[in-house]
């Protein structure tokens, strides 16, 4: 098992040819072996069609293709619909949806009837909705009018649900299970990714009420099956790990792992003794190695001896998969029990690509080619086949993978087939009533409310180009096609990643304003031993001694007499010594994190985003300056040239708070000197240890001791640089009202120029939620928007404005969410809110919120020192927030369903404009909000914190900031003047280019 997990490492992003090449000798298939497959194959696609054709889901959502206007309005439909409980907002996204798309393009086109007469329905409604003083159609339903539409989409958008899920009780499913003659079932209680103590408790209790249902029921097919007969015969039941712990993270894992260990324990021993199977269904890739410390613990319980029911699944898109079976049976081997293995493809495979991308991480956990799943699939089940101590139960609906696993399993009857509730329908029949074959139907049981994101990753695999269910639903899909040989691709291809997903690390290689450049390296938190090697770095780095004081004046001087060379120094040659600081950064990144860790209190997540972003703005301002400073030849008449060119301006103050003392103070410095002006960089006051390392790393990557100084110090180093008129320009990052003071100095003396003066100040930023929002989205950006960081950043989010009809049960989630949150030290990997930056800023956020204790709708207890408790504060009216408050302090009102452009004017008269976050399934409320918001970020459906250089440029309007924004294609330009030359090139005697024309050029 030890051996099994040092391989899983081993594998876990390794190259995809790599990993590819040692599965493709199981999966390769003879020239006879692959005919007789071919054959076998035949029939059960048959089989699949007779089903599909009568299957309305899919044949809709083959005629509305999930990549068309008209699918994407269907998937957002189905996925939001039944949860509105408002017809305001009800009615606004049945417009918004059916409007978005052509209908009536695709009436006709399907020979399905349902498809048609649904898509009928869509017409009608659109028409309608389009012109509702007009028509029969709308006397005919005048008085049924828009709720007669609303019911529809409700029915229809209830019967997607339905056709996937087997019953609303265990009780129904159970009953409708028992109908389905020779297939038994697992039951999946519906509902994952608990969000708060009370959901995850109220999930085991459904998961424990159903074992106890399913074992008095005595149900399934008994008796055919092999090994462990006396499991495979009945029903079973299927758990999500997730569903049981709010923190199944790999950071609260010291905690969480114990919780779901007991959870799964009691769950297994209910499943023991009740007779029946229970499976630990497989989530997202980061949870792989705690899922299997729980499983294994599970496995080795004494008291669970003799039953042969624990399963587990397997996710063949995972570069881990084959570790993850031999593990299996390692663990088989060890207990003395056999492990039921549900062998799937993995159902996360586009939030897995978009996941590592965010993180910078070296490469992806999975295959980025969907016959290389196939590939590994097929080389698990001949592993699994083989595997003494595994029970295989292999999960697919493709027909190809089905007659794959029958032609090596040859007469045995000892392992099982799975395939889901609504899908795959007609495969099996006539394996299991006239083959002997076992097939067993992935159940999920629950309401609505819990069915969403299970829908969507369900309608997601429908829908899907690659998907074998959505292929053969497709008329014009040649068979040959569909049986196409995916070692045989494999093998063409030489395994190579598909060109589409670039690496990570490549992801800004084609970026236009740039040219390309290397993004910066993340970090896997989710990796346990990396998290504890960067956690004990951290905690045992010694803090140097603070960097001694200079003489501003001095140093202003030293800065003017370099600014020549500097500036007469390539543009090239200054690009490539910026970015061989962001390569000095990467290299000393642990140290860097350390730092950010001891001195500016950050968390581990938040210190390794912030080096990231500190390497970015390097790479990103070098490539910048690379095509911006050249010179820009342009047109004129004849015989004269004319030539626009950037220039420095001189030396540079840059004056940077503690709250990004890595990122923002070393963004402006890399602004400043690769377009070329000498910086005087000021770090707060808090974080001057972190801007020392900064600066003795740019002078070892070639930055000159006088282009760039360190001036440490408070407010008067800071006043006495802005005031002097030897320095050319301002960038400052802080409070407003800091910023007014140096733009009040800027102006005093009558004698000097007028200079740039960038300033990013803070804002009260606001996000709106609607009743279409997804509830758990909506908390879970709440929280990372409002309490990442302990609410220090200038983005945080400080004023959530829920509607009204939606505002108890988000509140309620959102405090569920925020007593799932750890308050503690920055650097224990589990802190989710570590203590604000000083016992100043402490005592300023805990006045103020003890002078509001009777609006406080919520408060987390938090340790003593300078700690803040996170706090939900209530007030009446978006106008009632007066002031910024930076800490974990987070003001929650109401808004009406209908005044979206009210409210968000209301937030524009606060007269800030730096954040606003929206959640919403409308289209149209998203354009409202661009239309109004005077923000200079706006977020849909996310949270409002982390902006990426280049990705998301960041900075505010009006009182949040002069712009431009850090991080984009015009910050480089406020750190430059602008020079013309004009050359009249006649003056010199005649316009010889003129003269020179060719005749028939
Ligand atoms: C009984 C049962 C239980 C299940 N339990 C789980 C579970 O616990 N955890 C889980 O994650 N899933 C689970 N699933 C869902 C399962 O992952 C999907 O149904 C399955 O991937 C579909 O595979 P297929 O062989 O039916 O279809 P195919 O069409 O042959 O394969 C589709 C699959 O290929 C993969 N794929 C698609 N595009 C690419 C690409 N570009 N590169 C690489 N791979 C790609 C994806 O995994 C996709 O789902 C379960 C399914 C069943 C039937």
């Amino acid at each position: 098992m030890i051996e099994a997990r040092a391989r899983m490492r081993a594998l876990h992003r390794a190259p995809e040819p790599e990993v590819l090449a040692a599965l493709l000798p199981a999966a390769l298939l003879g020239e006879e072996q692959r005919h007789s497959v071919v054959a076998r194959a035949r029939p059960l696609i048959a089989g699949l069609k007779a089903a599909a054709s009568s299957g309305w889901v899919n044949r809709f959502l083959q005629h509305y293709q999930l990549g068309s206007d008209e699918g994407t309005a269907l998937l957002s439909l189905a996925e939001a619909f039944l949860r509105v409980p408002d017809p305001v907002t009800a009615d606004l996204l049945i417009r918004d949806k059916l409007g978005q798309a052509d209908w009536k393009a695709k009436l006709g086109d399907s020979d399905s009837l349902l498809v048609n007469s649904a898509t009928w329905g869509l017409v009608m409604g659109k028409a309608m909705l389009a012109d509702p003083q007009a028509g029969v159609l709308k006397r005919l339903l005048s008085r049924t009018g828009e709720p007669f539409i609303r019911q529809a989409v409700a029915a229809a958008m209830r019967l997607m649900g339905e056709v996937f899920v087997m019953g609303r009780t265990i009780d129904e499913a159970l009953g409708f299970a028992d109908r389905q003659k020779g297939f038994t079932a697992s039951f999946d209680m519906l509902g994952e990714a608990a969000h708060t103590f009370p959901d995850a408790m109220g999930y085991f209790d459904a998961y424990l009420g159903a074992i106890e249902a399913i074992g008095r029921k005595r149900g399934g097919r008994r008796g055919g099956g092999g090994g462990n007969d006396n499991i495979s015969g009945r029903h079973s039941i299927s758990v999500k790990l997730s569903a049981l712990h709010p923190r199944y993270e790999t950071a609260h894992a010291s905690a969480a792992v114990p919780t779901l260990t007991e959870l799964a324990m009691t769950l297994a021993q209910a499943a023991a003794s009740a007779g029946i199977g229970l499976t630990i269904d497989a989530e997202e890739s980061e949870r792989l190695d705690m899922s299997l410390d729980i499983i294994g613990a599970v496995a080795a319980h004494p008291g669970l001896k003799g039953w042969d029911g624990l399963g587990m699944a397997v996710q063949a898109y995972g570069k881990r998969a084959p570790a993850v079976i031999d593990w299996a049976e390692a663990l088989g081997a060890a207990t003395g029990r056999c492990i039921a293995v549900r062998l799937v493809k993995g159902a996360y495979w586009d939030s897995e690509i978009k996941r590592t991308q965010a993180l910078g991480l070296a490469d992806y956990p999975l295959f980025t080619r969907k016959p290389a799943t196939d590939v590994s699939w097929l080389a698990c089940a001949r592993a699994m086949l083989d595997s003494p101590h595994i029970y295989p139960a292999f999960a697919t609906h493709n027909a190809l993978t089905v007659a794959t696993v029958l032609e090596w399993a040859g007469e045995s009857r000892d392992f099982e087939f799975q395939r889901l509730h609504g899908m795959g329908e007609g495969l099996y029949e006539d394996l299991v009533r006239n083959q002997g074959h076992h097939c067993r139907i992935y159940a999920p049981v629950g309401g609505h409310r819990d069915l969403l994101a299970y829908l969507v990753r369900r309608l997601l695999e429908n829908g899907a180009n690659t998907s074998f269910v959505h292929q053969i639903a497709d008329d014009d899909m040649p068979e040959e096609e569909l049986l196409a040989d995916p070692a045989a691709r494999v093998a063409r291809s030489g395994g190579l990643p598909h060109p589409a997903i670039p690496k990570p690390s490549a992801m800004y290689a084609h970026e236009a304003a740039t040219g390309g450049r290397p993004n910066s390296p993340g970090i896997d938190l989710a990796d346990a031993p990396t998290l504890d090697a960067l956690a004990a770095a951290a905690a045992t780095l010694v803090l140097p001694a603070a960097p001694a004081a200079v003489d501003v004046a001095a140093a202003v001087a030293r800065a003017e007499a370099a600014a020549p060379g500097w500036a007469a120094t390539p543009v090239e040659d200054r690009a490539a010594r910026v970015e061989a600081l962001g390569d000095a950064l990467e290299a000393d990144t642990p140290a860097l994190i350390g730092l950010l860790v001891q001195e500016a209190r950050k968390t581990l997540p938040d210190a390794v985003a912030e080096v990231r972003e500190a390497i970015d703005f390097c790479r990103y301002y070098a490539a910048q300056a690379r095509h911006l400073m050249q010179p820009m030849p342009l047109p004129g008449p004849t015989g004269e040239s004319n030539c626009l060119m950037l220039a420095p301006r001189g030396p540079f103050a840059t004056i940077a708070p503690w709250n990004f003392p890595l990122a923002i103070f070393l963004g402006q410095c890399a602004a400043a000197l690769v377009t070329g002006n000498p910086v005087l960089a000021k770090p707060a006051p808090q974080t001057p240890r972190i801007a020392a390392r900064a600066v003795a790393l740019a002078h070892a990557a070639g930055i000159p001791a006088d282009v760039l100084q360190l001036i440490p110090g408070g407010g008067a180093e800071g006043d006495a640089l802005v005031r002097d008129g030897r320095v050319q320009g301002v960038a400052f990052t802080g409070s407003t009202a800091t910023a007014r003071a140096i733009a009040r100095a800027l102006l005093d003396d009558d004698a000097r120029p007028l200079i740039p003066f960038i300033a990013e100040t803070g804002g009260i930023n606001a996000m709106i939620a609607d009743s279409t929002a997804l509830p758990e989205q909506v908390v879970a950006d709440v929280i990372a928007s409002a309490f990442q960081s302990a609410g220090q950043r200038c983005s945080a989010l400080r004023l959530l404005l829920v509607q009204r009809e939606v505002a108890d049960s988000v509140i309620t989630m959102l405090k569920g969410a925020m007593d799932a949150l750890v308050v503690g030290p920055a650097g224990n990997p589990m802190t989710d809110v570590p203590p604000v930056i000083d016992a100043a800023a402490a005592a300023k956020l805990e006045a103020y919120r003890q002078s509001v204790k009777a609006r406080w709708l919520h408060s987390i207890a938090a340790p003593e020192g300078d700690y803040v408790a996170p706090t939900l504060i209530a007030i009446d009216r978006v106008g009632d927030l007066k002031e910024e408050w930076f800490g974990p302090l987070l003001h929650v009102t109401t808004w009406e369903a209908g005044t979206l452009a009210e409210t968000v004017q209301a937030v524009n008269a606060l007269g800030y404009g730096l954040t606003m976050g929206l959640h919403s399934r409308i289209a149209g409320a998203s354009d409202t909000v661009q239309a109004l918001a005077q923000v200079g970020n706006l977020y849909v459906n996310r949270s409002i914190i982390g902006a990426v250089v280049g990705t998301q440029p960041f900075g505010g309007e009006a009182r949040s900031g002069t712009g431009f924004k850090a991080g984009g294609p015009h910050y480089l330009l406020r750190f430059c003047t602008e020079r013309t030359v004009t050359i009249d090139t006649t003056s010199a005697g005649g316009n010889a280019s003129l003269l020179s024309l060719e005749e028939d050029a």
